[in-house]
């Protein structure tokens, strides 16, 4: 199905939110100060992913201001990486998109930037990222994890994820009709851009402090995204628990025979608690471990097989009814 809106088509820009009201305003002004300067038509698509505040009734203020303004309302908070392929889907769903730029309402990916993003993708590639150059107001802790982080992805993961990048990014309509086919539940949508291929590029930008409002990534939800990012891109950890288990029973087998060794040649003098209290405990370790990592993908088989919908729109302002129904793929796109 296709929505179809004029003969022109237009750069769209699409923005998870949650609960940024406080950055709403002035995320409006400086993000068409950019776009007004711009030679091809501009829309937004603005996704509330289950905000609390008055985010909801700002963006349908705009809506109802702005005819380029779109929105839509997830039925609860489903995290950033669902709310931001509900936005995406919902362009792909339409045949007036040039090509769709990815940011964050709170203002630390300059709208400004887009200008860059938009002539390298006149260049001709399809898909252009915009990587941090330095990162401004972001503790000490936060950089050194994020760099760990994107350093770990370059070891262990099979599509390789540019480092020190986030989701800010332009996507060609190809690239975005193609990432909206990968319909995986458990999303690192930084895997998944990476994952399309096509000619990719790069632009460097400062990363600005938060415009207002506080971040809603805590370090247990960041594990969560990083235990994603690894287990969707790499089997490495799979591999790693075998070697383990091989190199431990190799171990315990050789120390096995020194001990068989020793009682037949020697004697058995009864003591031997301490080595086989470090020999279980070590070997229960070990398989604990194995356990874990085992267990961390067959709970992503689960989730996949339970084929729920990634996520349910609860409201939208002006885009097709049929975004309402559920939060499946967009059917089919005529051009
Ligand atoms: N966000 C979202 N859903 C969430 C959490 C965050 O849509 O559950 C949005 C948030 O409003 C912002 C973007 O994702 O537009 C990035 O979030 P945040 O600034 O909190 O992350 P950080 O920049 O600290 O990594
Ligand atoms: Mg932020």
């Amino acid at each position: 199905m296709s929505v179809s809106c004029s003969s022109q088509t237009s750069l769209w820009v699409v923005i998870p939110l949650a609960n940024e009201a406080e950055v709403l305003p002035e995320l409006y002004k400086r993000l068409f100060q950019t776009l007004d300067t711009l030679d091809l038509p501009t829309q937004v698509m603005f996704v509330d992913d289950g905000s609390h505040d008055a985010s909801w009734s700002i963006l349908c203020r705009f809506a109802a201001q702005d005819e380029r303004i779109h929105a839509v309302r997830l039925s609860r908070n489903f995290g950033k990486e669902i709310a931001l392929t509900a936005g995406l889907d919902a362009v792909a769903a339409r045949d007036d998109v040039a090509c769709a730029v990815v940011m964050d309402a709170d203002l630390q990916d300059p709208p400004e930037v887009i200008v860059k993003l938009l002539n390298r993708w006149r260049e001709g590639h399809d898909v252009v990222y915009a990587t941090r150059a330095r990162r401004e107001g972001e503790t000490a802790f936060k950089k050194f994890t994020a760099a760990a982080f994107y350093r770990v992805m370059e070891v262990l993961s099979d599509t390789p994820v540019p480092r020190d990048t986030g989701d800010f990014r332009l996507l060609s309509k190809r690239a975005l009709q193609a990432l909206s086919g990968l319909r995986e539940r458990r999303r690192f949508m930084k895997g998944l851009f990476a994952w399309i291929g096509y000619s990719q590029a790069q632009v460097c930008y400062v990363r600005e402090p938060r415009a207002g409002g506080h971040t809603s990534w805590n370090y247990g939800k960041l594990w969560r995204l990083a235990v994603d990012g690894i287990t969707a891109f790499s089997t490495v950890p799979l591999r790693f628990a075998t070697w383990l288990g091989v190199l431990a029973s190799l171990f315990a087998f050789s120390y096995g025979l020194w001990v068989i060794g020793k009682a037949l040649w020697l004697g058995n003098n009864v003591p031997g608690y301490p080595s086989l209290m470090a020999v279980i405990l070590f070997l229960g370790g070990v398989q604990l471990l194995a356990l874990g990592v085992l267990g961390e993908y067959i709970g992503r088989i689960y989730t996949e097989s339970k084929q729920r919908p990634m996520y349910l729109i609860a409201e939208t302002t002006r885009i097709a009814a049929h975004l309402l129904a559920e939060g499946g793929p967009p059917q089919e796109t005529k051009g």
